[in-house]
C-alpha cells in the first residue's frame, strides 16, 4: 500500500497520453492538502501544476469540502430536464455578476471539452445556414480532446497527426507573434483578417483562448489582437468564442482574460477552476443576440442536454469556490506570485538550452530549445520535492495561487531553474 509505483496501475490503467507498452511512471498519491501533495511513501511535493490549472484554492480546502458535504445530504444529483435547484440558480447569479456585462444565458456542461463542443454547436445553430458551419482559430491553441475540440487544437502539437483525415478541416491563422508586453504590430492580425474576409460565407465563429494560450503552447499575446478580431468578426457577421477554461477565475491576474483587452465575446467558456478543481464541471455563457439566433433557428432549441447537466454537487462547490475567491484579495495575491516568479525565473534566460522565460499572472514558463524528456524530468522533480509536469518544450509552473506561500513559490521556481539547467 505504501509503494509509490503500483503494479496493477502500470499493467491495467491508462493515464493521459500513455502507451500500454511503455507506460510512463505514475506516482501514487496518498493525499493532498493546500499546496502539498503527499505520495504513498510519505514524501511531500509542493504542487506547481494546480492539477492542470484547476485547483486554485489548493487541495482539501475546508470551505469546498463543507459545501460538498452539505449538498450531498440534500441530493448529489438530479436531472436538469424539467427540474432546477438552488445551487444552479445561485451559481448562475454569481457568474452573471462576474462575466462580461453582455453575457445573459448560461449552459452548464460537464467538462471543458464538452463546453467546447456545446459552444461550437451553438455557433452553427445560431446561423442555421448549411453553408455557415466552419470555424477559424489560431495555431498553438488548445480546446480539449473531443472530436470538434481536437479539430481546433494546434495542428502540430495537437492530435491532427493521429486523427487528421477524420477531423473536420478548420482555418488556422498563425499564433499571434506580438507578445503581451510588446508594442503592438498591426501586421500581426493580417493573416486572421484575411481568413475572416475570405471565408465569411462559411465561417460560423472564430474560437480562441484570449491572451493566454495554454496547453497548446503556453504563449501570452497582445490584447490588441482581440480588439482587431472583435471588429473583424462584427464586420463580417462571424461569432466570437472565447475559451476561458484555463484563464478563468483569476489565473492571469484578471478574473477572466477578456478583461485585459476589454473585448467581449459572443460565447464564453468556463471550466477547470470553476469548481476550484474539486470536480469536473464547465459552463458556456452567451449574449442575448446569440441566444436569440439559436432560439429563432429551425430547431428552435439549443440541441444539447447531457445526463449530468447542472449537477447540484458541482454547482454547490462552484458557488462556494467562487465566493471564496471573491472574498479574498485574490488579485493582490496573484500579483505577488507574478513578482516572485518574474524575479526567480529570470536567471534561466542566460542558459544555452533556454529559448524564452515568460511570466503572466500565476503562470511561469521556461521554454527550452528541445523537447523535455518527461519521465526523467519528473523523477528529478520528485527528488527536489516539487511536482512539475512539462509539455513539449515548455517547463512551467502554475501553482494553486490561493494556497501557496511565498516560500513555496520560491522553492518551485528554484527547483524549476535547477531542473532545466544542464
Ligand atoms: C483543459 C482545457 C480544455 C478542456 O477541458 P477538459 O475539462 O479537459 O475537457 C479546453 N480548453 C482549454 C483552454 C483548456 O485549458
Amino acid at each position: 500500500m505504501n509503494e509509490v509505483f503500483d503494479e496493477f496501475d502500470r499493467e491495467h490503467l491508462w493515464h493521459p497520453y500513455t502507451s500500454t507498452h511503455k507506460p510512463l511512471p505514475t506516482y501514487k498519491v496518498r493525499s493532498a492538502k493546500g499546496a502539498v501533495i503527499t505520495l504513498a511513501d510519505g514524501r511531500e511535493l509542493i504542487d506547481g501544476m494546480s492539477s492542470w490549472w484547476c485547483v486554485i484554492h489548493g487541495y482539501s480546502n475546508s470551505v469546498l469540502n463543507a459545501a460538498a458535504k452539505e449538498q450531498i445530504d440534500r441530493m448529489s444529483h438530479i436531472m436538469f430536464g424539467g427540474l432546477t435547484h438552488d445551487p444552479a440558480i445561485e451559481l448562475g447569479k454569481i457568474l452573471l455578476d462576474i462575466l462580461p456585462p453582455s453575457m445573459r444565458h448560461i449552459f452548464y456542461a460537464d467538462s471543458g471539452s464538452v463546453a467546447t463542443e456545446v459552444a461550437m454547436k451553438m455557433a452553427v445553430q445560431a446561423y442555421d445556414n448549411p453553408r455557415k458551419t466552419n470555424f477559424a482559430t489560431i495555431r498553438s491553441g488548445y480546446h480539449g480532446d473531443t472530436w470538434n475540440a481536437m479539430s481546433v487544437c494546434d495542428p502540430v502539437t495537437g492530435m491532427h497527426g493521429a486523427f487528421g483525415p477524420a477531423l473536420p478541416i478548420r482555418h488556422f491563422a498563425p499564433s499571434p507573434r506580438c507578445r503581451f508586453h510588446d508594442e503592438w504590430d498591426p501586421s500581426d492580425f493580417e493573416p486572421m483578417r484575411d481568413i475572416i474576409r475570405k471565408n465569411s460565407d462559411s465561417l460560423a465563429a472564430v474560437i480562441l483562448e484570449p491572451i493566454v494560450q495554454g496547453a497548446g503552447g503556453m504563449r501570452f499575446y497582445h490584447p490588441q489582437y482581440l480588439r482587431e478580431l472583435r471588429k473583424e468578426c462584427d464586420a463580417n457577421d462571424v461569432l466570437l468564442i472565447f475559451d476561458e477554461i484555463a484563464t478563468g477565475f483569476g489565473r492571469t491576474g484578471r478574473l477572466f482574460a477578456w478583461e485585459h483587452a476589454g473585448v467581449e465575446p459572443d460565447i464564453m467558456l468556463m471550466g477547470k477552476g470553476i469548481t476550484g478543481g474539486f470536480m469536473t464541471f464547465a459552463a458556456v455563457a452567451t449574449n442575448e443576440r446569440t441566444a436569440d439566433m439559436i432560439s429563432a433557428s429551425q430547431s428552435g432549441v439549443m440541441m444539447h442536454g447531457p445526463t449530468f447537466m447542472g449537477n447540484p454537487l458541482a454547482c454547490a462547490v462552484a458557488v462556494a469556490s467562487t465566493r471564496l475567491l471573491l472574498s479574498q484579495p485574490w488579485q493582490r495575491r496573484v500579483a505577488e506570485i507574478e513578482d516572485i516568479m518574474r524575479r526567480k525565473l529570470a536567471p534561466a534566460r542566460e542558459f544555452d538550452n533556454v529559448d524564452d522565460v515568460r511570466v503572466l499572472g500565476a503562470i511561469g514558463v521556461i521554454q527550452l530549445k528541445e523537447d523535455v524528456d518527461t519521465a526523467s524530468f519528473q523523477k528529478r522533480c520528485v527528488e527536489e520535492g516539487v511536482w512539475i509536469r512539462p509539455f513539449g518544450k515548455n517547463a512551467y509552473i502554475m501553482p494553486p495561487y490561493m494556497a501557496v506561500t511565498d516560500a513555496q513559490v520560491e522553492k518551485l521556481c528554484d527547483a524549476l531553474v535547477k531542473l532545466v539547467r544542464q
